[in-house]
């Protein structure tokens, strides 16, 4: 007879609470008792014959020890397990051996102030999105003991899951800031390892620096590795580094998002530098161009009539030599080239783009993103072969930024870590229940 460990998820009332464990043939339940909001269950586990570790001789029961754990709510509040432990001695005079306490992994591992099952939940219920204290107040129990029972089976579940990897042929690099809680407040900077076919974190390493990142590449199966066809990545030359260097084979791929960010922090900065040269100070409320700043990062297509001709008068009167309204053009174009499904034409738009921004009569902004472009050129126009991009990354990384706003307490990296895959990496939660600690 085994726990019914697919059960554990779903227990709600005691009848189903106390088969799961009469269900392991040598538990005893001694007593259910309940006393207005708090249920105790008391077990005893018989098992047959002990025998010494050392020298095998018989051993008996010295004592009986009443350990309680945290098991799993009923009712809406916790249940405590108060579990008579077996506390032997070896019978041999001679043996050196002191007594042992006997245990049992499938009722709770060591170490463990929770109970398997209630460890097993919590773990799920912080896989969900719930945050580690709102789980600790459900089970009446300290942060920590969550927290600790949480990076435990999360660890292991993660480890078991290797198939949740194996089906990966495009992944994506990204950086995300992560402010250690204690010490320095300056950020650290992350690195997010997606599968960004399958919108799935695979990994989260602790720095973005290209020797860490490439070493982790590195050490992942070469069967792994050989499958990957392309790689996403921001216009960042440590990661391009990774790429060339692990994945020789697999296609780069920029990013569309951050290159169209790109070209609006260009247009933002020609549109600021404008309206300083022209009322010699910072934008206020009234100015012509600060009241334009956020129509001209939208696309040109969601602007009805109205918009547009506000749009062009503000422009007219704030923006004489028209530097604003052709930075406004390039912004578009470049999104235009993203609209383009023909990968030939889109890649002769982006060269006559790039040509037309790094003249010389084109604001200084505007020359610095055409070099870029030119730069990254190739990893640009992959993308219309690719059709893969970090965008959903980036919807992961909204993921964790929603958990590090929930989730206080990321003392360490190790929490974050586990915290966010079992959250955004889809793991396969039917292994858990297959999951052993002990
Ligand atoms: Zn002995």
């Amino acid at each position: 007879m085994r726990l019914k460990t697919e059960n554990t998820f779903v227990l709600v009332n005691h009848t189903e609470i106390l088969e799961a464990l009469v269900g392991l043939k040598d538990v005893q339940v001694l007593a259910y008792e309940r006393r207005g909001p708090e249920v105790t269950l008391v077990i005893e586990q018989t098992p047959g014959e002990v025998f010494c570790p050392s020298c095998g001789s018989r051993a008996h029961v010295k004592e009986r020890p009443v350990v309680s754990y945290v098991d799993l709510p009923v009712y809406g509040s916790a249940m405590t397990l108060s579990w008579k432990k077996h506390r032997m001695c070896c019978v041999n005079r001679g043996c050196v051996t002191g007594s042992w306490v006997l245990s049992d992994h499938r009722i709770a591992a060591k170490n463990c102030l929770l109970t398997t099952r209630a460890a097993k939940w919590a773990t799920r219920q912080v896989g969900d999105g719930r945050t580690v204290s709102e789980v600790a107040d459900e089970l009446s129990c300290d942060w920590h003991t969550v927290n600790d029972a949480v990076l435990t089976y999360g660890e292991a579940l993660l480890a078991a899951d290797r198939k949740r990897l194996s089906v990966t042929t495009a992944i994506g690099l990204d950086e995300t800031s992560f402010v250690k809680h204690t010490g320095h407040a300056h950020p650290h900077y992350a690195t997010t390892v997606a599968d960004v076919q399958n919108h799935q974190i695979i990994e989260i390493l602790p720095s973005r620096n290209y020797v860490d990142v490439a070493s982790w590449m590195n050490a992942q199966p070469p069967s792994w590795k050989e499958r990957i066809d392309y790689g996403a990545l921001d216009m960042s030359p440590a990661y391009a580094a990774v790429y060339s260097v692990t994945l020789p084979k697999a296609s780069q791929v920029v990013d569309p998002f951050h290159v169209v960010s790109l070209a609006n922090r260009a247009l933002d900065a020609v549109r600021r530098r404008v309206q300083r040269d022209q009322l010699g100070h910072r934008g206020r409320r009234d100015d012509p161009l600060y009241r334009v700043r956020r129509v001209l990062l939208m696309g040109e297509e969601k602007l009805d009539d109205k918009a547009t001709e506000r749009l062009r008068s503000l422009l007219e009167l704030g923006d004489p030599e028209g530097e604003v309204a052709i930075s406004y053009r390039v912004k578009e174009r470049l999104r235009d080239f993203y609209a383009t499904r023909d990968p030939d034409e889109a890649k002769t738009m982006l060269r006559e783009l790039l040509e037309h921004c790094v003249s010389r009569a084109m604001p200084p902004e505007i020359q610095k993103l055409g070099k870029t472009i030119e730069t990254w050129f190739d990893k640009i126009c992959n993308f219309h072969v690719a059709r893969i991009s970090n965008a959903p990354t980036e919807a992961l990384n909204n993921l964790i930024k929603r958990i590090k706003r929930v989730g206080f307490g990321f003392r360490n990296f190790a929490n974050y870590r586990i915290r966010v895959l079992l959250y955004a990496g889809k793991p396969n939660w039917r292994v858990l229940g297959s999951i052993v600690v002990r």
